[in-house]
C-alpha cells in the first residue's frame, strides 16, 4: 500500500476506533443503569456518571468555583494551564506518554467533561473521539478548537510541533476563555502574551541554533509522520518515517522499510530519531541495516506527547527545548545556551 494508501487506511481506522468508544460508553452506561436502581433511567447523563462514582468510592473533586476547564492533549493541556493560572482548574484527558491519536474515556473522564465550562481540543481531526465522549458526558459549555485558523498541510492534525503555531494556539485558547469568563479576560491576556513572548525566545533561539547545521544536512528520520510543521518551521528536510501515516499506532511494511533504508543511503541522512511514545525497537533495528546512529530511550524525541513531572519534556517549551537539543548534537552542531526567560 503506498503513503496515501496508509493514510487513507488510517483515517478509516479512527472512524472504527469512534463507534467503538460509542458502544462502550453505551454499555458502561447501561450498567450503571441496571446496577443503580435508585437513579431514573430518565435522569441526565451528568447525575448518573456523578452519582456512580460518589457511590463506587472514587475521590471525587467537586466544583470550588471558577472556571472548570477539560483539555485534550498533553501540549493543549499545558498552553491551556498556563493561560487559565489561578482562574481556574483544568483536567488534562491524555496522560504524558499516551498517544494523541487514541483515546478510551475512563468514568472520571467523562464525569470532569459533564462538569466542564469549557473544553479545548487540538482539533484538525485528531480528536476523532471526542464527539461521541462530548455527547456520553452530556457536556453543555463551550468547545475551544485550539488550532482553528491554522493552515493545515495534507491533513495533518500536528499542528503544534510549529513553534509559531502554538503562539497562535495561545491566543485563540485566551479568546475563547475570555468569551467565557469576561471576568478574567485581562488575567488571560497577560498569561498568554507572557507565555508567547516566551515561545517566541524559544523559537528565535532553535533557529540561531539549527543554523549551525547547513540546511542540506537537516535531514529528518523519524518513527511517524509527526513533526513536519516543525521541520517546515525549521527548514528540515524530512526524509521519511518508519509508520508511513500520521497515526503512531500504525504499522509499516518490509517494502515499506526497504524503501526508507534506501531513502536514507540515497539522503545522506546520518542518524535515525525514535519518539517517545514509540517502541524503539523498529528505529534501532532500521539504523543498523541503514549503517547509521540511532537516537532512542533518553534520547528520543518528543512529538504526539509531554513527558512525564521531572522528565526532559515535561512541558511544550521543555520538550522542544530537548528536541532542537538532540538534532543539533546529532547534526554536528553545539548547543547554544538558552536566552533568560524561556524557561519559567
Ligand atoms: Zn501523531
Amino acid at each position: 500500500m503506498d503513503t496515501v494508501g496508509r493514510k487513507r487506511a488510517s483515517r478509516e481506522r479512527h472512524h472504527g476506533v469512534v463507534a467503538n468508544v460509542s458502544a462502550r460508553i453505551r454499555s458502561w452506561l447501561a450498567w450503571l443503569q441496571c446496577h443503580n436502581k435508585a437513579i431514573c433511567v430518565a435522569t441526565a447523563v451528568v447525575a448518573v456518571v456523578g452519582t456512580a462514582l460518589s457511590l463506587s468510592g472514587c475521590s471525587v473533586v467537586q466544583p470550588t468555583g471558577g472556571l472548570r476547564v477539560v483539555s485534550t492533549t498533553t501540549q493543549v493541556s499545558d498552553f491551556t494551564r498556563t493561560v487559565v493560572g489561578d482562574a481556574g482548574t483544568v483536567y488534562g484527558l491524555i496522560r504524558a506518554n499516551q498517544t494523541a491519536h487514541e483515546f478510551d474515556p475512563s468514568a472520571r473522564a467523562l464525569w470532569e467533561l459533564s462538569q466542564a465550562n469549557v473544553v479545548v481540543m487540538n482539533g484538525q481531526g485528531l480528536e476523532q473521539w471526542m464527539s461521541a465522549a462530548l455527547e456520553a458526558a452530556g457536556f453543555h459549555g463551550t468547545l475551544i478548537v485550539a488550532s482553528e485558523g491554522i493552515e493545515t498541510v495534507d491533513g495533518d492534525p500536528h499542528v503544534w510541533t510549529s513553534t509559531i503555531n502554538a503562539q497562535r494556539m495561545v491566543g485563540t485558547i485566551a479568546t475563547g476563555l475570555s468569551r467565557v469568563d469576561a471576568a478574567h479576560a485581562d488575567v488571560f491576556s497577560a498569561n498568554a502574551a507572557n507565555y508567547q513572548a516566551r515561545l517566541q525566545a524559544l523559537t528565535t533561539w532553535a533557529t540561531d541554533d539549527f543554523a549551525q547545521i547547513p540546511e542540506a544536512e537537516r535531514l529528518l528520520v523519524t518513527n511517524h509522520d509527526g513533526l513536519s510543521y516543525f521541520c517546515r518551521e525549521f527548514s528540515i528536510t524530512f526524509i521519511g518515517s518508519i509508520i508511513p501515516s500520521f497515526d503512531d499506532n500504525s504499522e509499516p511494511s518490509a517494502a515499506d522499510i526497504d524503501r526508507l533504508i534506501d531513502a536514507i543511503r540515497r539522503s545522506g541522512a546520518v542518524a535515525v530519531f525514535s519518539e517517545t511514545t514509540i517502541s524503539a525497537k523498529l528505529a534501532e533495528t532500521l539504523a543498523r541495516e541503514a549503517h547509521v546512529a540511532v537516537y532512542s530511550g533518553a534520547d528520543a524525541l518528543y512529538a504526539d506527547t509531554l513527558g512525564p513531572t521531572g522528565s526532559a519534556g515535561a512541558t511544550y517549551i521543555e520538550a522542544t527545548i530537548h528536541n532542537v537539543r538532540v538534532l543539533v548534537t546529532a547534526w554536528g552542531g553545539t548547543n547554544t545556551s538558552l536566552p533568560e526567560g524561556v524557561l519559567a
